[in-house]
C-alpha cells in the first residue's frame, strides 16, 4: 500500500461542511493540512440550502461544497480521495490506514459525519431532499401548507408532528405497522392535538418523479401526502473514533468538549458525528472551532518543544528580522 509518507500536522477525515471549515482555517493557519474524504457528503442531498449566512437567493449543497474545497485549496490544504479504514495511536502520532494510501498526523479531525436512517418504503430515497426529508429545522419552512407525513413510532415522531403544526395544518404520523412505543404523555398530546396517526403497514408510495403524490396502505387507503419527513434515526460514522478509544455515549456521538477535543490527545471532533445540532452552518462552526483549539495547541507545543525557537534561529541567520527605518 502507497505511503503518504510525509507527516502532516493535520489530517482530517471527512470533507463535508466541518471538514472544509477546519481545512481552511488551518490552511490560514500554516499548518501542513490534508483532508481525506470518501465523497459521500449529506451536502449533496440538498439542492437548494436555504439557511446558511450569506446566500439568500439559496445555493445548492453540491455548489457549497466545491466553493469550500476551492477556497481550501487557495490556503494550500491537500485533498486525497480515500477511504480510513483503521487508525492507531502510536508516541502521540497517529497512524491511518485508508483504502489507497496510509497517513500520520500529530493531530487529527473526525469529520465522518452520519448516515439518516431512511423509511422502508420503496422509491422513497428517489424524493431525498425533494420531497422526502429528515430535518425540520432545514425543511419544515419550504412545506408550508402542505399535506405532511411523519414516518416513525416514537416520541421524536410525535414531536416532529406537533413541531410541523408551526408550518402547515395537515401533518399525519404513519407507523408503517410498528407498535407505537411513544409515551403516555406524548399519547396525550397527539389526542389534545387531534393528530391523525395511520397504524397501517405502508404497502407503497405514489411518487411523480421526486414528488411524492400519496401513501397507499394495506387495507387500500390511500393517503395525499406531500411531503415526508423520516424519524427513524441516525447511524454515526464514529469507527475510527472508538477505534482510538475515545468516548462515544450511547446514541453514538463522539463525545466532545467546547473545543472539539476528544478523550484522547490530540483527537478531535466536528459536525454531525458529534452532539451539535445537524446543520451545514453549525458543522463549518465546530470545524473552525476544532482548528482553532489545534493551533493554539500546536503553538504551546512549539514553545515548550522549542521548535519555534529553531524557525526563529533560521529566521536570524537567513533574513532581514528587523524593521527598515527611515
Ligand atoms: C436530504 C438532506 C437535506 C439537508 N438539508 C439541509 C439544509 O437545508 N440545511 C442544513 O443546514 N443542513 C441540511 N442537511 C444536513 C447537512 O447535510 C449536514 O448538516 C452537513 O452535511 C454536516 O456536515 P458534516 O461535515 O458533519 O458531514 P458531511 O457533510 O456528511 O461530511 C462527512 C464526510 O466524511 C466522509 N467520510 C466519512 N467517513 C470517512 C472515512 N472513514 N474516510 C474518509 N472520509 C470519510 C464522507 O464521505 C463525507 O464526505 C441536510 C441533510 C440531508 C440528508
Amino acid at each position: 500500500m502507497a505511503d503518504n509518507s510525509e507527516n502532516w500536522d493535520v489530517v482530517i477525515v471527512g470533507g463535508g461542511l466541518a471538514g472544509l471549515s477546519a481545512a481552511i482555517y488551518l490552511g490560514r493557519a500554516m499548518r501542513r493540512t490534508i483532508v481525506i474524504d470518501s465523497g459521500k457528503s449529506m451536502a449533496v442531498w440538498e439542492p437548494d440550502v436555504q439557511n446558511y449566512l450569506g446566500f439568500p437567493e439559496g445555493i445548492g449543497g453540491e455548489e457549497l461544497l466545491h466553493r469550500g474545497r476551492k477556497q481550501a485549496e487557495r490556503y494550500n490544504i491537500e485533498f486525497a480521495e480515500d477511504e480510513i479504514l483503521d487508525a492507531i495511536r502510536t508516541n502521540d502520532v497517529f497512524q491511518l490506514r485508508g483504502r489507497a494510501q496510509t497517513y500520520s498526523a500529530r493531530k487529527v479531525i473526525l469529520a465522518t459525519g452520519i448516515f439518516h436512517i431512511p423509511p422502508e418504503i420503496e422509491g422513497v430515497t428517489e424524493c431525498l431532499g425533494r420531497s422526502m426529508y429528515f430535518c425540520k429545522d432545514c425543511d419544515g419552512y419550504r412545506v408550508q401548507g402542505k399535506a405532511i407525513a411523519v414516518y416513525g413510532w416514537n416520541n421524536e415522531a410525535v414531536e416532529y408532528a406537533l413541531g410541523m403544526l408551526a408550518y402547515t395544518p395537515t401533518v399525519a404520523i404513519f407507523t408503517n405497522s410498528r407498535s407505537s412505543q411513544w409515551s403516555a404523555q406524548h399519547q396525550k398530546w397527539i389526542e389534545e392535538y387531534r393528530l391523525p396517526v395511520y397504524p397501517q403497514k405502508i404497502q407503497r408510495l405514489k411518487r411523480t418523479e421526486f414528488q411524492i403524490r400519496s401513501l397507499v396502505l394495506d387495507d387500500g387507503t390511500e393517503v395525499i401526502v406531500e411531503a415526508l419527513f423520516a424519524t427513524r434515526g441516525d447511524v454515526y460514522y464514529n469507527k475510527l473514533a472508538r477505534s482510538l478509544g475515545a468516548h462515544v455515549d450511547k446514541e453514538g456521538q463522539v463525545t466532545i468538549d467546547d473545543h472539539m477535543a476528544t478523550s484522547i490527545p490530540g483527537l478531535y471532533a466536528a459536525g454531525c458525528v458529534t452532539p451539535a445540532n445537524c446543520q451545514m452552518i453549525i458543522a463549518a462552526g465546530d470545524g473552525a472551532i476544532a482548528a482553532q483549539a489545534i493551533n493554539r495547541t500546536m503553538f504551546k507545543e512549539a514553545l515548550e518543544s522549542h521548535s519555534l525557537k529553531q524557525v526563529r534561529a533560521r529566521q536570524l541567520e537567513k533574513e532581514r528580522t528587523e524593521p527598515v527605518t527611515i
